[in-house]
């Protein structure tokens, strides 16, 4: 498939149109955002570890009979996906209390649940992403009752599978973000799964305050060896 012109830039990623209307090619960067876009920096070969991982996981979720935007990888940092329409939602499921979550409801980091939980923040950067609930989310006309049904189905399905798959690599899945989109009237995973968009923590260690991050955390909270933490992952993953 042919890549045409730029159709959009986000923080991590262009998005291009190709010769077949139904088809995009994202294109993942080495660009690092957090907090709403304040903090900005660069993570070198971010792009071409989250764009394999993320094709990666989104294989092994169709083999599980989760339906994704996955089509092709093109190159270490290009995949042609379905051209979806985007549900305004992030869907946030979590196993474990961090970040927004431990700091919203004073609950220490490192808290497992007896079941894991969903959020869903409303996907708009001028207010900064607000909390909403599934109410909200029909109020404010962005899902159908039905699509938000099959959403948070998918969404607990991905977590089964992901926490099985990491358990096998000595990983906790602690808590990650899912965007999900329209395609032929369809509720697809879309967007990207990779440690910008999930926790990842060595397994155990997650029940001590001193929990190790394979992750975005370690920009978001300068803890070091932000790149080491990327190329953990992938290696674990692929054995490269
Ligand atoms: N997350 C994300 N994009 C966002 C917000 C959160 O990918 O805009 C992911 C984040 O990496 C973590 C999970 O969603 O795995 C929960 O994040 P949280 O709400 O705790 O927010 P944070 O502490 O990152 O502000």
């Amino acid at each position: 498939m042919e890549k045409k012109e730029q159709l959009y830039e986000g923080k991590a990623k262009k998005v291009f149109a190709t010769d077949n209307a139904d088809y995009v090619i994202v294109s993942y960067k080495d660009d690092a955002t957090a907090f709403n876009g304040l903090k900005k920096g660069t993570i070198t070969g971010k792009g071409v570890i989250n764009n394999k991982m993320s094709n990666l996981m989104m294989q092994m979720l169709e083999k599980k009979g989760v339906p994704t935007h996955f089509e092709k990888e093109i190159d270490e940092r290009n995949t042609v996906v379905k051209k979806v329409q985007i549900v305004p939602l992030e869907v946030i499921i979590r196993n474990v209390a961090a970040g927004s979550f431990s700091k919203r409801y004073g609950v220490p980091e490192g808290t497992k649940f007896s079941a894991p939980t969903i959020e869903f923040s409303y996907k708009n950067d001028d207010l900064g992403d607000p909390l909403i609930n599934d109410y909200h989310a029909l109020a404010l006309n962005l899902a159908t009752a039905e699509e938000i049904d099959t959403i948070k189905k998918m969404a607990f399905a991905v977590n089964e599978a992901m926490i099985e798959f990491f358990k096998k690599l000595n990983i906790d899945l602690i808590d990650f973000k899912l965007e999900f989109g329209r395609f032929n009237g369809q509720i697809v995973l879309a967007d990207e799964i990779s440690p910008d968009t999930c926790r990842f923590w060595e397994a155990g260690s997650w029940d001590t305050t001193k929990h190790v991050s394979l992750d975005k955390d370690r920009f978001r909270r300068d803890l070091g060896g932000v790149e080491d933490a990327y190329k953990e992952i992938f290696k674990r993953l692929t054995g490269e």
